[in-house]
């Protein structure tokens, strides 16, 4: 779900420039993912083995990214510097939609007083 700002009671003046210093600062994140990175922990096929007794194995890291409903994407992290990258991917595809996010929320208050959205 979107996050939900409060604009009702903004001044116009402040909406308008709460936009332009959204434009300024939106530019399109090259690296962006939009993905979760979930930790999991998990048990292997030797009956004999500690994990079995509840030490599990892990925690390895895992980039998913739901397509479709019912459809997901998954591979595992196998390293330290592919978990920071996918973190750091998933973190600069929220950041910039969350300012998209805000951005539409805003015009949707702009437009709804009457303000053209100099388009
Ligand atoms: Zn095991």
């Amino acid at each position: 779900m979107a996050r939900v700002f409060s604009l009702r009671r903004t001044s116009t003046l402040a909406l308008r420039q709460r936009k332009a210093a959204l434009l300024r600062r939106l530019a399109l994140p090259p690296h962006a993912i939009r993905a979760s990175v979930v930790e999991r922990f998990g048990t292997c096929g030797k009956s004999p083995c500690a994990c079995h007794q509840g030490r599990k194995h892990g925690p390895y890291y895992y980039l998913t990214q739901c397509l479709a409903p019912g459809q997901v994407q998954k591979f595992l992290l196998k390293t330290p510097a592919a978990q920071a990258t996918a973190r750091g991917a998933t973190a600069a595809f929220n950041q910039y939609y969350d300012g998209l996010e805000e951005l539409s929320q805003i015009n949707t208050e702009l437009f709804r007083r009457g303000d053209p959205l100099g388009a």
